[in-house]
């Protein structure tokens, strides 16, 4: 019966002998009949393997081992399903000074070094994802094998890092240098197949072929033949003309004055490119150097209030079946997506044209999502269109993303008691209306709450996860559960106007518009925007979202705050009612073809506080947010603003930027703009209370 099961489950990773050695801290190591040594990570107590300062000063224990009984080779591979290594233990390395830092790559370089010399064939198996110092580490054997489904990548750029444990030399030395950059600058992963085409992967096999491949490279040297590539860069003059081509490149998507790493690299590789010691020289000195940057220390903290969104979403939904109301924008894409990441989704709509765009949406998101075609295909063959809403009497959850209107949506949620399960959840996708007026009338309501996705689903990644005061607890830690199952970020907040993401928003936008009223133009407001880090501009942003919308979720605010927000433009206004609603209509304040706007020719710097007017009342409303509860923490939100509206990670998030600036500095600077402009400006009570 055993072997049945074993069969029957997952495959079993090819450990050779080290399957039963012994643990002895991280790893497991065991000689096979042919004298092969298989040196297993397998760091307890973890799902995933992370290169930590015990992973690497065990390791060197190991190869003293191995150097003194020299084996006929030496395979290294991960024992975790989930894949060969994530990288570094970021938590580690975060509040290191540059001393400790640069200490502690030196060791683990004379580790990887050490690794490299042993005078035996050397073997890293790769299954899953190798990434950063799990990379570098595969990166010091001979050869890479690699198992379907394996990838490789740098993602060090998005910490405000480059490579440090002797990537930049090791990849620039074994594949096409400038390809190699382009991973490394991009953060970008190499899946199997390109891995293999870029000469990452030496060989691609299966995992019941692994024994037989690695005993066959045990026998073989490894060929390096770094090509044609390899040896032009190892000209000066054809390193220059490359980096300045990068660097123009690099300071597209992330400008040296914020993202410094990329940067480094790129003059790391022009001056010593081909030469492997100083190379190494400079990585660890700018690596330890830029562990200090505001850039790193601030994208370190984004990644860290991601876990921090993902924590508050653990454990398991129970939610399986997921039948959405509604196949517009939002429902199609939401529906689409849960099927994506597995769940089997019913898509209700009265409209059958509808249902017919939501299933070409459906094909899109797969495309987007690189799925396979087989994946593509199960996707698609989970989301049934289901005109005459039958799968509501069989769902878990039930989301409703109807048009905007309080009486239609109670009307259906009338008809949907009738149908729903006792136990089921129902969740709107409501923007603007209050969660607890919708809640009356509800059967149920205990089980009633909101989730608030963004638009476009597949790319936005925060979900806000919203109860009135009768939703149970239960309810919401589900959902938050179902949040993290589809693989976005849970955000829990309270049913105040705009929740939280909008509350904090509308102001940015709205202000945008009254600087065009004043007459800044469009293209000035964006660009102030964008060299404060954000990743569109707001009327470029006000154009994606859909003016309506803008419109929409402005008036509904603008009566339910107490404090006034910038009078919606009557130029707004006009141009909804003309239908130029933005990208989806080809024409908003920009004219859009084919998903982009026509940059247009807006000259010259705007006002001297433009940047502030822009973004001082956003912080401001997430300090307001923060008094009221609307979250339950100021990293919550911080986390919430950077993964739904993109806000310039590298400075942590709107009220860590307010602290970092000084708290009470930038209380006065709004008192200061509220003199001058008005009391839109007036600063929350709450900043006195923000050290
Ligand atoms: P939409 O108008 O694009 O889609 C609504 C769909 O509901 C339409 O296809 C319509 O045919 C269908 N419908 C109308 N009455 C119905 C009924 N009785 N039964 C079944 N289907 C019916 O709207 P949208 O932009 O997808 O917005 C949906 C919800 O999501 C709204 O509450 C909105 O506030 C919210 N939201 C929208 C965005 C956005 O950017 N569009 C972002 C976040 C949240």
């Amino acid at each position: 019966m055993g072997d049945v099961l074993d069969y029957l489950g997952e495959t079993r990773l090819e450990l050779g002998p080290a399957q039963a050695a012994e643990r002895k801290g991280n790893w497991r190591m065991a000689r096979d009949a042919d004298g092969i040594a298989w040196l297993v990570l397998d760091v307890p107590e973890t799902g995933t393997n992370t290169v930590s300062e015990a992973v690497l000063r065990e390791l060197d224990d190991r190869l003293a081992e191995l150097e003194a009984d020299r084996p006929k080779a030496l395979v290294i591979r991960s024992a975790k399903p989930g894949g060969f290594s994530a990288g570094a233990d970021i938590g580690s390395l975060s509040d290191m000074d540059p001393g400790a830092a640069e200490d502690l790559l030196r060791r683990g370089h004379a580790v990887l070094d050490r690794l490299e010399a042993l005078e035996c064939p050397t073997v890293a198996v790769v299954h899953g994802a190798a990434l950063g110092a799990g990379f570098e580490l595969a990166l010091a054997c001979d050869r890479r094998l690699a198992l379907d489904g394996a990838s490789f990548g740098f993602p060090e750029v998005r910490l405000g890092l480059h490579p440090g444990l002797g990537g930049t030399f090791r990849l620039t030395g074994l594949i096409a240098p400038d390809a190699a950059m382009t991973l490394m600058l991009t953060g970008k992963t190499a899946h199997t197949k390109k891995a293999k085409k870029l000469g990452i992967a030496d060989e691609v096999t299966e995992e019941r072929h692994v024994r037989a491949a690695v005993q066959a490279m045990a026998k073989s040297e490894a060929s390096r033949d770094r090509g044609l590539r390899g040896i032009a860069f190892e000209i000066g003059t054809a390193r220059s003309l490359a980096a300045r081509r990068m660097r123009s490149q690099t300071e597209d998507k992330a400008p040296k004055a914020h993202y410094p790493a990329p940067h480094r690299l790129i003059d790391i590789w022009e001056e010593h490119g081909g030469d492997r010691k100083k190379m190494q020289e400079a990585e660890i000195a700018s690596f330890a150097k830029l562990l200090e940057t505001d850039a790193a220390r601030n994208l370190i903290r984004a990644f860290f209030l991601r876990q921090t969104l993902k924590k508050a979403g653990a454990g398991d939904s129970g939610i399986a079946r997921v039948h959405v109301v509604g196949a517009g924008e939002m429902g199609a894409e939401i529906a689409a997506w849960a099927a994506v990441q597995g769940k089997r989704v019913t898509l209700a709509d009265v409209s059958t044209e509808a249902l017919g765009r939501a299933v070409r949406t459906a094909g899109e998101v797969c495309k987007g999502a690189h799925l396979s075609s087989a994946e593509t295909r199960d996707a698609l063959d989970r989301m049934m269109p289901d005109p005459k809403g039958y799968g509501a009497g069989r769902a878990d959850l039930v989301i409703e993303a109807l048009p905007e209107d309080a009486e239609l949506k109670r009307k259906v949620y009338a008809e949907l008691a009738e149908t729903m399960r006792a136990d089921a959840i129902l969740a709107s996708n409501t923007s603007s209306l209050s969660l607890s007026d919708l809640a009356t009338g509800v059967t149920g309501p205990q089980r009633f709450a909101a989730l608030h996705f963004f638009n476009p689903v597949s790319k936005m990644q925060l979900v806000e996860v919203v109860g009135h005061d009768g939703t149970d607890g239960d309810t919401l830690d589900r959902l938050a559960a179902f949040c993290t199952e589809i693989d976005r970020l849970p955000a829990r907040v309270a049913d105040a106007p705009g929740f939280l993401v909008n509350r904090a928003l509308v102001p940015y936008l709205m202000e945008a518009l009254v600087l065009m009223e004043e007459g800044v133009p469009k293209e000035v407001i964006d660009r102030a925007a964008l060299r404060f880090g954000m990743p569109m501009g707001p009327v470029t942003l006000a154009d994606q979202v859909g003016l309506d919308i803008c419109l929409d979720v402005a008036e509904s605010l603008q009566g339910q705050l107490d404090k006034p927000l910038p009078e919606i433009p009557a130029r707004l206004r006009e141009m909804v009612e003309k239908g130029n609603t933005g990208k989806k209509a080809g024409q908003g304040f920009y004219d859009w073809s084919d998903g982009a706007p026509d940059p247009g020719d807006g000259d010259g710097d705007g006002p001297e506080d433009l940047t502030d007017r822009l973004i001082l009342p956003l912080c401001d409303a997430c300090v307001t947010c923060l008094r009221a509860e609307v979250a339950r923490s100021a990293d919550e939100i911080d986390g919430a603003m950077i993964f739904a509206t993109g806000f310039a990670p590298f400075r942590g998030g709107p009220l860590h930027y307010a602290q970092d600036r000084g708290a009470e500095a930038v209380r006065e600077r709004l008192e200061a703009l509220a003199e001058t402009h008005g009391p839109r400006f007036r600063p929350d009570a709450g900043w006195t209370r923000l050290t």
